[in-house]
């Protein structure tokens, strides 16, 4: 029987997780809420719990299991270091040890944006790709990078922020301490703050009727099907985001000059209005390396991007030791 690996993403409210085989193969897959209030031991005995029964229902336990984390992890001893969306943040927490002694077999832990991105890399459009980087464009922006078909970590696993560069010299204030970071210009938050002014403004009509006057509904998914139904205002605030993002992406693409950009995340879902103005603006700005063969794509993997990255982390590992 070919073996199986355990890909575990762990988020503030959901904890997601797959078996599969080393292809990408998911043969079980199951979510549950991370109830993150209860602190680690809780989490991470719901998590071992988790990924014991699907291990039960495949009938094969897992060879290694592979765990995103949202925020910065020491990958060679498997100690998190700092989670800043979580309760209590699980500093220092041994968690790649812990799970390790509950499931008995190896685990590997790396920040999740980067197991994102050996998602795509392993099995998205990636497969075939030596150098990409890989935006997630959510409630922040993070970010993977990929070098002659390696994941670049360097020493703390924290190489590939790409929503941490600075794109507007005096712009609004990050959560990072910097100021106009990708992140404050172009995630969830900055596209549908702006859909939520437009609305109270009296600017964006089309958006008013979608969401039924509610400001809160509204999701940078929204804000694309009303800017296509005749919101201008609408589609200024996504072309400017696009514009945000591809200064952002030209910025990586004279620094590595990958084959590949992929963007993943709920900003993301707008689909084509805002990668068609991406992929012009790139061509724009980019002028020192030749980007007729550069592709910028969603992401293939889409949602299962995180377990299955953990999927690859595990099955990757395994082979390597
Ligand atoms: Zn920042």
């Amino acid at each position: 029987m070919e073996p199986l690996y355990a890909g575990v993403d762990l988020g503030g409210t959901t904890v997601a997780c797959a078996l599969a085989d080393a292809r990408g193969q998911i043969v079980q897959e199951a979510k549950t809420d991370t109830q993150s209030h209860a602190g680690p031991d809780a989490v991470l005995e719901r998590i071992a719990n988790l990924v014991k029964e699907l291990a039960q229902a495949a009938g094969v336990p897992p060879t290694a299991v592979g765990m995103g984390v949202p925020g910065l992890v020491d990958v060679d001893s498997g100690v998190v270091r700092f989670l800043p969306n979580l309760p209590t943040n699980w500093r220092d927490v041994p968690a790649g040890q812990r799970l390790s002694e509950k499931l008995g077999c190896p685990v590997w832990l790396l920040n999740d944006v980067r197991t994102a991105t050996l998602g795509e890399l392993a099995f998205g459009h990636g497969a075939n790709v030596g150098t990409m980087a890989f935006f997630a464009l959510g409630t922040g922006i993070g970010g993977g990078i990929v070098v002659d078909g390696e994941l670049r970590l360097g020493p703390l696993g924290a190489a590939g922020e790409l929503g941490h560069q600075t794109i507007l010299p005096d712009g609004p204030l990050c959560g990072c301490g910097n100021r106009g970071c990708l992140e404050t210009l172009a995630s969830g938050p900055a596209l549908t703050a702006e859909g939520v002014r437009l609305l109270h403004s009296g600017l964006a009509p089309r958006l008013h009727e979608l969401v039924e006057g509610d400001a809160g509904r509204i999701t940078p998914k929204q804000m694309a099907a009303a800017a296509g139904d005749g919101d201008d205002a609408v589609l200024e605030a996504i072309r400017r985001v696009a514009e945000y993002l591809a200064i952002g992406v030209a910025n990586v693409v004279v620094a590595i000059h990958p084959e590949l950009i992929v963007f993943g995340g709920g900003v993301a879902q707008m689909g084509d209005l805002l990668l068609d103005r991406v992929r012009q603006a790139v061509q724009r700005r980019v002028n020192m390396i030749p980007t007729d063969d550069l592709r910028i794509e969603l992401s293939l993997v889409g949602n299962r991007a995180g377990v299955l990255g953990a999927v690859a982390l595990a099955a990757r590992r395994s082979a390597a030791s």
